[in-house]
Protein backbone atom coordinates (compact mmCIF):
# COMPACT_ATOMS: atom_id res chain seq x y z
CA UNK A 1 0.00 0.00 0.00
CA UNK A 2 1.67 3.15 -1.04
CA UNK A 3 1.44 5.79 1.11
CA UNK A 4 -0.69 8.75 -0.35
CA UNK A 5 0.54 11.82 2.43
CA UNK A 6 4.17 11.44 0.82
CA UNK A 7 5.63 13.44 -1.76
CA UNK A 8 2.76 16.46 -1.06
CA UNK A 9 6.14 18.70 -0.55
CA UNK A 10 7.16 18.51 -4.08
CA UNK A 11 4.45 18.68 -6.93
CA UNK A 12 4.82 16.70 -10.24
CA UNK A 13 4.62 18.97 -13.37
CA UNK A 14 5.50 18.20 -16.95
CA UNK A 15 8.23 19.80 -18.29
CA UNK A 16 7.48 22.68 -20.99
CA UNK A 17 10.15 21.54 -23.43
CA UNK A 18 10.53 18.14 -23.41
CA UNK A 19 7.33 16.46 -21.94
CA UNK A 20 8.65 14.77 -19.18
CA UNK A 21 7.41 14.27 -15.97
CA UNK A 22 9.34 16.29 -12.86
CA UNK A 23 8.96 17.65 -9.56
CA UNK A 24 9.49 20.91 -8.09
CA UNK A 25 8.55 22.84 -4.94
CA UNK A 26 5.25 24.62 -4.84
CA UNK A 27 7.30 28.12 -4.06
CA UNK A 28 8.93 27.72 -8.04
CA UNK A 29 5.98 27.68 -9.70
CA UNK A 30 4.21 30.82 -7.57
CA UNK A 31 7.30 32.50 -9.36
CA UNK A 32 6.52 31.42 -12.73
CA UNK A 33 9.72 29.18 -12.42
CA UNK A 34 9.98 25.46 -12.15
CA UNK A 35 8.65 24.57 -15.77
CA UNK A 36 11.46 23.34 -17.11
CA UNK A 37 12.69 19.54 -16.14
CA UNK A 38 16.41 20.76 -16.20
CA UNK A 39 18.74 23.93 -16.91
CA UNK A 40 19.12 22.18 -20.65
CA UNK A 41 15.77 22.48 -21.34
CA UNK A 42 15.39 25.62 -20.12
CA UNK A 43 18.54 26.86 -22.18
CA UNK A 44 16.99 25.09 -25.49
CA UNK A 45 13.70 26.29 -24.93
CA UNK A 46 15.07 30.08 -24.61
CA UNK A 47 17.39 29.72 -27.57
CA UNK A 48 14.22 29.27 -30.00
CA UNK A 49 11.27 31.64 -30.40
CA UNK A 50 8.18 29.14 -28.95
CA UNK A 51 8.53 27.27 -25.94
CA UNK A 52 6.76 23.90 -27.42
CA UNK A 53 4.75 23.51 -24.34
CA UNK A 54 3.84 26.48 -22.78
CA UNK A 55 2.10 25.89 -19.63
CA UNK A 56 0.05 28.06 -17.10
CA UNK A 57 -2.27 27.58 -14.17
CA UNK A 58 -5.93 27.42 -15.49
CA UNK A 59 -9.16 30.06 -14.27
CA UNK A 60 -9.98 27.14 -12.13
CA UNK A 61 -6.23 26.32 -10.44
CA UNK A 62 -5.24 23.62 -12.61
CA UNK A 63 -2.09 23.69 -14.60
CA UNK A 64 -2.58 22.97 -17.85
CA UNK A 65 0.05 22.72 -20.96
CA UNK A 66 -0.65 23.85 -24.92
CA UNK A 67 -0.98 20.66 -26.62
CA UNK A 68 -3.69 21.39 -29.23
CA UNK A 69 -3.47 17.31 -30.69
CA UNK A 70 -3.83 15.67 -27.56
CA UNK A 71 -7.90 14.31 -27.98
CA UNK A 72 -8.19 16.22 -24.51
CA UNK A 73 -7.32 19.27 -25.37
CA UNK A 74 -9.66 22.56 -25.17
CA UNK A 75 -10.51 24.76 -27.84
CA UNK A 76 -7.62 27.11 -27.04
CA UNK A 77 -5.23 23.87 -26.94
CA UNK A 78 -4.66 23.53 -23.63
CA UNK A 79 -4.85 20.15 -21.66
CA UNK A 80 -4.95 19.89 -18.04
CA UNK A 81 -1.32 18.32 -16.83
CA UNK A 82 -3.07 15.83 -14.57
CA UNK A 83 -4.88 14.26 -17.38
CA UNK A 84 -1.24 13.70 -18.88
CA UNK A 85 0.37 12.42 -15.56
CA UNK A 86 -2.87 10.19 -15.16
CA UNK A 87 -2.16 9.04 -18.58
CA UNK A 88 1.23 8.02 -18.20
CA UNK A 89 0.67 6.08 -14.96
CA UNK A 90 -2.10 4.16 -16.67
CA UNK A 91 0.17 3.50 -19.49
CA UNK A 92 -2.80 4.83 -22.38
CA UNK A 93 -4.86 7.54 -23.42
CA UNK A 94 -7.99 7.91 -21.07
CA UNK A 95 -11.12 6.72 -22.36
CA UNK A 96 -14.44 8.47 -23.19
CA UNK A 97 -16.24 8.78 -20.02
CA UNK A 98 -13.19 8.60 -17.30
CA UNK A 99 -12.13 11.46 -15.64
CA UNK A 100 -8.61 12.38 -13.38
CA UNK A 101 -9.63 12.49 -9.49
CA UNK A 102 -6.94 13.74 -7.14
CA UNK A 103 -7.10 12.37 -3.77
CA UNK A 104 -6.19 14.72 -1.76
CA UNK A 105 -8.45 17.20 -2.77
CA UNK A 106 -5.53 19.48 -4.30
CA UNK A 107 -5.91 20.30 -8.09
CA UNK A 108 -2.44 21.01 -8.53
CA UNK A 109 -1.30 18.04 -6.94
CA UNK A 110 -0.65 16.31 -9.82
CA UNK A 111 1.96 13.23 -8.20
CA UNK A 112 1.21 10.08 -9.85
CA UNK A 113 -0.25 8.64 -6.55
CA UNK A 114 -2.44 11.18 -5.89
CA UNK A 115 -3.89 10.63 -9.28
CA UNK A 116 -7.15 8.13 -9.66
CA UNK A 117 -8.98 7.49 -12.76
CA UNK A 118 -12.55 6.88 -12.24
CA UNK A 119 -15.43 6.21 -14.49
CA UNK A 120 -17.42 9.95 -14.49
CA UNK A 121 -20.34 8.18 -12.54
CA UNK A 122 -18.09 6.63 -10.20
CA UNK A 123 -16.79 10.66 -9.46
CA UNK A 124 -20.27 12.33 -9.43
CA UNK A 125 -21.21 9.65 -6.93
CA UNK A 126 -18.07 9.92 -4.91
CA UNK A 127 -18.27 14.08 -4.50
CA UNK A 128 -22.05 13.68 -3.83
CA UNK A 129 -22.09 10.95 -1.59
CA UNK A 130 -22.44 12.03 2.49
CA UNK A 131 -19.90 9.59 3.58
CA UNK A 132 -20.24 8.12 6.97
CA UNK A 133 -16.55 6.60 6.76
CA UNK A 134 -13.37 7.67 7.62
CA UNK A 135 -11.36 9.76 4.29
CA UNK A 136 -8.64 6.59 4.07
CA UNK A 137 -11.81 4.00 3.87
CA UNK A 138 -13.39 6.01 1.00
CA UNK A 139 -9.99 6.13 -0.65
CA UNK A 140 -10.42 2.59 -0.37
CA UNK A 141 -13.74 2.32 -1.08
CA UNK A 142 -12.23 4.61 -4.21
CA UNK A 143 -9.85 2.22 -5.25
CA UNK A 144 -12.01 -0.74 -5.66
CA UNK A 145 -14.18 1.20 -7.81
CA UNK A 146 -11.71 2.62 -10.10
CA UNK A 147 -10.61 -0.56 -12.51
CA UNK A 148 -6.93 0.63 -13.40
CA UNK A 149 -5.05 0.73 -9.93
ZN1 LIG B 1 12.68 18.78 -20.06
ZN1 LIG C 1 -12.76 14.41 -7.78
Amino acid sequence: MKNYTKNTSKIARICAFCGKIFYRWPSQYNEGRGKFCSKLCKAKSESQPKTPFPSKITRHKYFAIRIPSHPRSHTNGYVYEHILIAEKKIGRKLKQGEVVHHIDGNRLNNDPNNLLVMMLGEHFRYHNTKWQISESEKIKFMKSLAMHQ
